[in-house]
């Protein structure tokens, strides 16, 4: 008998399963962390199907920030003294309630925006929604995921018909070629990379491809690295096509048989030959041939990508010519194939199931399709016409808003846009000018927080019981194991009461999460992502289930519920879509490249990424040392060579400048950056170093189809720093 709990680690998108012990067990000293203070034990759990026992140094240090820096009751800043003051949630409430009701009335419901998080659990996802979307009448619910993988949605959503990433990490260690794109997998998604790399050593003929303009540790561990130029993806993907087509190892079958627009497709391909191809991207043409060749010999390849895929002017471009890869060769619906998004978030796939971007709506339907809104209306017991039409404004949208004046009200929860929305300094100066700010979150002070009228306190994971889905569709319950601090309470709980107070007391009547998440189970019934089946007491019961998981589906134990688990591992695995003629669907693009080229007066391209230790902006791993302790200090790699001509020096620092803003980092000379491109990390705000914001230089040019912006690219120059 263990007093342990089974959770899910609340960082990534890898999802995976924590088992923690309170402070104290019999027998043994009391833990603590290294200020003394005591703190939770956390260990892998073993029997999660996803992470088999492994944590990375984050899910590993998580106890240690949940006491620090927490918001306890609400606040609400004193007009007179602009300072915060502690106040009831009642008259918190009250102030939000009427806020919202007099620009209802004034300025219609389109005024009021509320920009949520792939931190939230699913249940805090579907009461926010509803409430924006089916009972204030407006779609402009948006979350930080916009900035994350919403061109994976889209490209899954063109392709295949709806969203949904078909494949599972068994995949990992069944694959014949692992095509790593876009993705530091080796720092960002470690378990899932380490799964990889077992398989990978373990079969000397197992393949591995890493596409990216850094020589990552991810790269590092590759049996081929192409270090393209920033932007010049599609060019690789129709390069690699090209290929496959002239040696003819694609499968004519299944692109007969089981896909559409192919002829279109290959008319774009004949214009990408390698010659054309390897200087677009900057490799060389052996380099180019090798990984066609890793492709077309293999039986199953898998391709995972993350960021450096999504956050693109073209990222639905991208991820659809990379599926169009998969299926020109059939490589996917089978063990070990498949394009594979890996999440950064660890329930941004719970937002996508429960409607949590402001195009989509529960069970993945889209606003746009008047049967999914009647579908959902007839649900949540609405008039017909009660949701509009339209998408609603997406989270760079509503900066925009803010600076018209269009957005009077603007409910922050669970995310930090002070430092991570592209060209932040705009930002800032708009969240700066809103009317009327709540920032619901479980931490203070943050960046975002100096920007608020009204700061929330939340309950975070550990306070509150809730689920979340992983990068491979697997549904686990966190359930509360501690007691959350002071007044704190669970954002659903929050949204559901602001509901009943806005008069709409039948559609947010939930006294338990468990309720909340039967209601939502059910909206996605028939759906692709169908989790009828599912109930907090079955996930309890079980542990994590993957979906579809439909109602239908008994309870079973042993090897029956092995063999019914073993069903919905990948989608398509009929080789038939969620399209009307059940075919996937080839996209003919070219390449656009970047959305910011450099030219004389910004001669470099400037990368962002993420670190091993740190979690986007820190809210969480800048309060423990251990982490801290990695990584200490911002910084900006350069090329030798570039360096050299420069005359910038090792650990000095630099100063980064772009058509929207400046920074300054300290200088790290790499070969492992290409010449021509530097990187920066994205983790630092103002609260942890000064005048270091890699977003300071981004810009928010987006993809037209998904709207994701693209965060990864920008033009800069860059100079010794001079003392001001
Ligand atoms: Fe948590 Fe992601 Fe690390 Fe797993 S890989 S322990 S989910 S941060």
């Amino acid at each position: 008998m263990t007093n342990s709990t089974k959770t899910l680690c609340p960082y990534c998108g890898v999802g995976c399963g924590l088992e923690v012990l309170p402070p104290a067990q019999p027998g043994k000293p009391v833990n603590r962390d290294s200020e003394g203070t005591p703190i939770w034990q956390v260990r892998g759990d073993r029997n999660h199907p996803s992470s088999l026992g492994k944590v990375c140094v984050k899910g590993a240090t998580v106890s240690e920030s949940l006491e620090k820096s927490r918001l306890k009751y609400p606040m609400m800043r004193d007009s007179l003294t602009d300072e915060f003051r502690r106040v009831s949630w009642d008259e918190a409430m009250e102030a939000i309630v009427n806020r919202m009701q007099t620009l209802r009335l004034t300025q219609g419901p389109d005024a009021l925006c509320m920009y949520g998080s792939g931190q939230f659990q699913t249940e805090d996802y579907y009461i926010a929604q509803k409430l924006f979307k089916g009972f204030l009448g407006t779609n402009n619910f948006d979350a930080n995921s916009r900035l994350c993988m919403s061109s994976a949605v889209a490209g899954y959503t063109q392709s295949f018909g709806s969203d949904g990433p078909p494949c599972c990490y068994e995949d990992l260690e069944l694959t014949d070629c692992a095509f790593l794109i876009g993705t530091n997998t080796a720092e960002c998604h470690p378990i899932v990379f380490n799964r990889l790399r077992v398989h990978h050593k373990k079969n000397r003929k197992v393949k591995m491809v890493v596409v990216d303009p850094r020589r990552t540790q991810t790269a590092e561990a590759a049996d081929l690295h192409l270090a393209i130029k920033p932007g010049t993806d599609i060019d690789l993907f129709n390069g690699i096509a090209y290929l496959l087509m002239r040696w003819g190892r694609i499968d004519t079958f299944f692109i007969d048989e089981c896909t559409q627009n192919f002829s279109a497709y290959a008319d774009v391909i004949r214009h990408y030959p390698p010659e054309l191809v390897a200087r677009n991207c900057g490799i060389r043409i052996d380099e180019l041939e090798k990984a066609a060749q890793y492709w077309g010999d293999s039986e199953r390849v898998l391709s995972l990508w993350s960021m450096g895929i999504n956050q693109s002017s073209e990222g639905t471009a991208k991820v659809r010519t990379l599926i169009n890869l998969h299926l020109m060769t059939g490589d996917i619906g089978k063990p070990g194939a498949g394009p594979f998004s890996l999440t950064g978030q660890p329930n941004a796939m719970g937002g996508r199931e429960a409607g949590g971007l402001c195009n989509i709506l529960p069970g993945y339907r889209v606003i746009n399709n008047p049967q999914h809104r009647a579908e959902v209306e007839q649900f949540w017991k609405l008039p017909q016409g009660s949701i509009q039409p339209q998408r609603g404004r997406t989270a760079w949208e509503m900066i925009q808003g803010l600076e018209t004046g269009e957005v009077g009200f603007l409910w922050i929860a669970a995310t930090n846009p002070a430092v991570s929305m592209p060209d932040i300094k705009r930002t800032q100066a708009a969240l700066k000018r809103s009317p009327f700010t709540v920032y619901q979150d479980a931490y203070y002070p943050t960046e975002t927080s100096a920007y608020a009228h009204i700061l929330l306190p939340a309950a975070q994971w550990s306070e509150k019981t809730g689920v979340m889905t992983n990068s491979e569709r697997m549904v686990t319950l966190c359930p509360q194991f501690r007691d959350p601090p002071g007044e704190a309470r669970p954002d659903w709980e929050v949204f559901a009461e602001v509901g009943r107070r806005l008069g709409f007391t039948e559609g947010f009547n939930f006294k338990t999460s468990a309720e909340v998440y039967a209601e939502f189970v059910q909206i996605t019934e028939g759906r692709p992502c169908d989790s009828s089946g599912l109930s907090h007491d079955k996930l309890r019961t079980y542990g994590p289930l993957q979906w579809p998981y439909p109602d239908a589906w008994p309870w079973l134990e042993g090897e029956d519920l092995e063999q019914q688990n073993r069903t919905n591992k990948r989608l398509y695995t009929d080789f038939r879509f969620n399209t009307p003629d059940g075919r996937a669907r080839f996209a003919a693009y070219h390449s656009k490249g970047l959305a910011e080229p450099t030219d004389e007066a910004y001669p470099f391209v400037l990368t962002t990424g993420r670190l091993y230790g740190h979690w986007h902006t820190q809210t969480r791993t800048g309060r423990i040392p251990k982490i801290q302790k990695m990584h200490p200090d911002p910084f900006m790699e350069i090329h030798p060579q570039d360096a050299a001509k420069l005359n910038i020096e090792e650990n000095t620092f630099v100063e980064v400048r772009s058509r929207r803003g400046k920074a300054r980092f300290l200088a790290k000379i790499t070969k492992a950056i290409a010449p021509g491109t530097l990187f920066i990390p994205m983790h630092w705000g103002a609260l942890w170093a000064e005048d270091a914001e890699a977003n300071a230089l981004t810009h928010p040019n987006a993809c037209p189809t998904s709207l994701q912006p693209e965060l990864k690219a920008c033009a800069v120059q860059v100079k010794v720093a001079t003392e001001e």
